[in-house]
């Protein structure tokens, strides 16, 4: 029976029922965490090769560059050569740097505001706004608030957001500047963006000429299925709408080897290269290339990813798997929550009852299962239904995920049950 139809009397019994079940999870003394969605050690164990490359006495590319030393901004061509076929991004558009496709967005971000883009002035100078598709990923949320952004939130559907609400937004008013992008398996939701969106987004007339896609293509190979749709070709499509200066493309290895030592990608048009390069080449004399041999060393190629993110799929699946039949189990006959089944990405996103995520993250956390912060998924925090839960099967062994997550739909049950009954 649905939980809307249960009556007071039903509606007590589950309260009573779900509190004892409360009070034997606190008895367990539990301590779990379902926060970040950080690789676990099995994963980073894939990698573990890397620990000894490029190996004593090789540090030259095969264009003989000594990479121990200074220079060579845009990266290792071999690292690039990798990424490029996987990104859909031209080698020579591509930019390989450090370990933090985060520090790329940020420092995009600052020279918008502070130097301008190639084609309008200082976004500081006047008022700024970026859209953000909701729910969302929240560091992107956290740059946008550190440097005084104004986050217009936008409805985000299973493949891409309400483009109307979008369309209408940017034609209107030109503080515009932005907008987030996770075009593949979205942080939290899983969301794809199709090619339909997608060429709609770069067609779209904006009131601001200088208007930039932050295009975080941070999962573009995290496929949990064996659907594994190949990247959308977001510049070509931009530059055939005629706005081939609009979209920042971003990406990392950081999902791929290891979370710490990765190497990132920045991808645009040639101008937009050309800028960044600009740019970068007063913040740094050059990018850790011997971590790029090492990686190319390591990868091989595109299919050598492909192959790795398949041994990545073997470990990750499980705890996908065992979080949806557990909420199911637990949550489904009731129908009270909703959660996504991702076909890639490290997320869930579990929707319980509007009112209840605060009150379902503090019980879980009393009971010792750390999860993310209600509202974390939303610009300044603030889920305006306090519904969303982020849950991060990643990192945990598969008994803790499914002791976390039988955990957590008791917290579910109970709030909701608190809730009909105050
Ligand atoms: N972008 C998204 C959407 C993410 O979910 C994450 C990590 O969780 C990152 C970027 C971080 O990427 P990086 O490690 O390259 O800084």
């Amino acid at each position: 029976m649905r939980l809307a139809d249960l009556s007071h009397d039903d509606l007590l019994a589950l309260h009573a029922e779900q509190t004892t079940a409360y009070e034997a999870l606190v008895a367990q003394g539990l301590k779990l965490d379902l926060t970040r969605g950080k690789p676990s050690a099995a994963q980073l164990d894939l990698s573990n090769e890397l620990l000894s490359l490029p190996g004593a006495g090789r540090y030259t590319d095969a264009s003989g560059v000594d990479c121990r030393n200074y220079g060579g901004t845009q990266g290792l061509v071999e690292v690039r050569e990798i990424f490029a076929p996987l990104l859909g991004i031209p080698v020579a558009q591509l930019v390989a740097g450090d370990n933090a496709s985060l520090s790329i967005m940020h420092d995009t971000l600052v020279f918008s505001l502070l130097l301008g883009t190639t084609d309008g002035p200082r976004w500081v100078d006047g008022p700024a706004k970026f859209l953000c598709p909701v729910p969302g990923y929240d560091r992107h949320f956290a740059l946008c608030e550190a440097y005084g952004i104004e986050m217009v939130p936008v409805e985000l559907g299973p493949d891409g957001p309400d483009l109307d609400e979008v369309r209408r937004l940017v034609a209107d008013d030109p503080s515009i500047k932005g907008m987030w992008v996770v075009p593949t398996y979205a942080n939290p939701d899983g969301a794809v963006y199709s090619e339909a969106v997608t060429r709609a987004l770069v067609e779209m007339p904006t009131a601001a000429p200088d208007f930039r896609i932050f295009w975080d293509n941070a999962y573009a190979v995290h496929h949990l299925t064996d659907d594994e749709r190949p990247a959308v070709d977001v510049l070509g499509l931009a530059a055939a709408a005629g706005h081939p200066d609009r979209v920042f493309v971003f990406a990392s290895s950081s999902k791929i080897t290891f979370a710490g030592a990765g190497v990132s990608f920045f991808g645009s048009s040639p101008a937009n290269v050309a800028w960044y390069l600009g740019h970068l080449s007063k913040r740094t004399i050059g990018p850790d290339k011997v971590n790029h041999l090492r990686h190319a060393l390591f990868l091989r190629d595109a299919e050598g990813v492909r192959e790795l993110m398949r041994a990545h799929r073997a470990i990750l699946r499980p705890k996908f798997d065992q979080v949806e039949e557990i909420l199911a189990k637990r949550l489904g006959e009731l129908d009270l929550a909703t959660w996504t089944d991702p076909e890639g990405g490290y997320f869930i996103s579990l929707d319980v009852p509007d009112g209840t995520a605060s009150r379902v993250v503090a019980l879980a956390k009393g009971a010792g299962i750390a999860m993310t912060g209600a509202g974390a998924a939303f610009p300044y925090g603030r889920d305006p239904r306090d519904r969303n839960i982020r849950i991060a099967p990643s990192m945990p062994t598969p008994d803790d995920v499914a002791a976390a997550i039988d955990g957590l739909a008791t917290c579910v049950l109970l709030a909701a049950a608190e809730q009909r009954l105050a």
